[in-house]
């Protein structure tokens, strides 16, 4: 019998400890995700074609479905180590206040300025541009937590950073702004007079406080007609589930070192990011037999991609100039509520996270925003940390979770991904503090508007 060895409030790992490879789950997927296909002739995209948007060795990672390992360049590992690794936490707090028999973890991923789990793949990404020899990168952001991660990483590497951010969060989240501008990055409010498809937008909408989807048009468009420059994303591809690795590879190692082993593993999905970087180790166990776990997507019941949407290839963004993609997706048209989890309001999904959900490795639960802000503040009560709406998803899950195993008595290990912290989601606990927050929840018939405009192909019957 192995030596029970005290668990931590905190663990943590050695510089030494650290991985020093990600991991690509798609290299032990027996039914691998889907390719990119080009909308104009519905053949898979082409590397070639990939670069005239996206940097050269992301464009390889991206279509890399066969190595199950892939060096992180020094330069990058030393730019984690400013903030990583990210503490893996005992809630014992929280474990005490439910009165449970479950083990509660959590990974938590904002103890860096930028506040989220979206530097990990930022710092990588800026990297391989810098490493290219580019200028600058173009992106957009909606909510503006991938926008500082960005404007952070390429300050590092002295990259010009253009972001376009919907207008909306422009204008209401202006300190959010200021963090991009503090690290060098120009931003400008979408739609914009400074793209053909921003004026094209703002004739025909005047007025209107944009959309992510016009967002990327836009940096998409300046990208590609900018010489010396290329478009990032922060979610939702290949390459940023590969980045984002790191946060289950830290988690295994630190959880294998006391010996623990988690039952359920629960994360919530905006574009999948987190969760698929979360759970892909762990995954990869189940793929290949060695180990079985649950795994738990959450995603707001107000834009509820996997639990209420087709799976199907559709357009990534609204404006259509982005490849398909072949995911779980409301229709790139379906407009969701002002729901304030703005991270996790997204159309779709992650292809490998869509392709896992299909073949029955993982489950999915929606969850209605009020509950989500209980569940948050219970937290920040006991645990002490203010957490962003998004991660609250996975914080509500894993408290059921837990309130379950109270009813049977079982003693499970629950692990989930806490992505970041809601300083600048003050607006929204006003209003759950207020009691003028509403749970909305689309009708079949809205939900058909968008899939009405997922486009129609043989092969593509929804
Ligand atoms: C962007 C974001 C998410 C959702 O994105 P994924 O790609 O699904 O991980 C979740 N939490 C926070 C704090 C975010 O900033």
């Amino acid at each position: 019998m192995e030596n029970k060895k005290e668990i931590p409030y905190k663990i943590y790992l050695e510089e030494n400890e650290m991985p020093k490879q990600w991991y690509n789950v798609r290299a032990d997927m027996k039914n691998k995700p889907a390719p990119l296909l080009n909308p104009g002739t519905l053949q898979p995209m082409k590397a070639e074609e990939l670069e005239a948007v996206f940097c050269k060795e992301l464009v390889e990672q991206e279509l890399n479905d066969t190595d199950a390992y892939i060096d992180i360049p020094q330069e990058i590992r030393d730019f984690y180590k400013m903030y990583r690794p990210s503490p893996l936490v005992r809630a014992y707090c929280l474990e005490k206040k439910l009165d449970t028999p479950a083990k509660i973890y959590y990974k938590f991923e904002g103890n860096n300025t930028s506040g989220s789990h979206k530097l990990n793949s930022a710092i990588a990404q800026a990297y391989y541009a810098k490493k290219q020899g580019l200028k600058g990168v173009t992106t957009e952001t909606g909510a503006g937590q991938w926008g500082t991660a960005l404007s952070m990483a390429c300050s590092y590497f002295d990259l010009d950073c253009k972001v376009y951010m919907v207008k909306v969060s422009y204008e209401q989240k202006p300190f959010r702004r200021e963090v991009m501008r503090t690290y060098g990055a120009s931003v400008t409010p979408s739609p914009s007079e400074t793209t053909n498809v921003g004026r094209k937008i703002l004739a025909e909408h005047p007025g209107t406080t944009g959309s992510l989807g016009c967002a990327i048009s836009e940096a998409v468009e300046v990208a590609t007609s900018t010489p010396g420059y290329r478009y990032v994303l922060g979610s939702v591809l290949n390459q940023v589930l590969l980045h984002q690795s790191v946060i289950g590879l830290e988690s295994k190692i630190a959880m294998d070192k006391y010996g623990i082993k988690p039952d359920i593993i629960i994360g919530c999905a905006g574009g999948g990011s987190n969760l698929g970087g979360l759970i892909s180790p762990f995954m990869g166990e189940k793929l290949r037999g060695e180990a079985d776990y649950e795994f738990i997507a959450v995603e707001p019941a107000s834009c509820p991609s996997f639990t209420r949407g087709k799976f199907a290839y559709d357009f990534c963004d609204t404006g259509m100039v982005c490849p398909l993609a072949k995911m779980y997706t409301l229709g790139s048209g379906f407009i969701p509520s002002a729901n304030h989890a703005g991270g996790l309001r997204y159309h779709g999904m992650s292809s490998v996270l869509s392709q896992l959900y299909d073949d029955g490795l993982m489950e999915a639960r929606a969850v209605e925003q009020t509950s989500v802000f209980e569940a948050a503040e219970q937290f920040a009560r006991v645990e002490g940390i203010l957490p962003a709406p998004e991660s609250s998803h996975a914080i509500k899950v894993a408290i059921d979770e837990a309130m379950k195993c109270k009813e049977t008595g079982e003693e499970k290990t629950i692990l989930f991904g806490l992505t970041g912290t809601g300083y600048f989601d003050m607006v929204a606990y006003e209003k759950f503090h207020d009691g003028l927050m509403t749970d909305y929840i689309p009708t079949d018939a809205e939900l058909q508007v968008g899939f009405d405009g997922i486009p129609k192909f043989p092969g593509n019957e929804i």
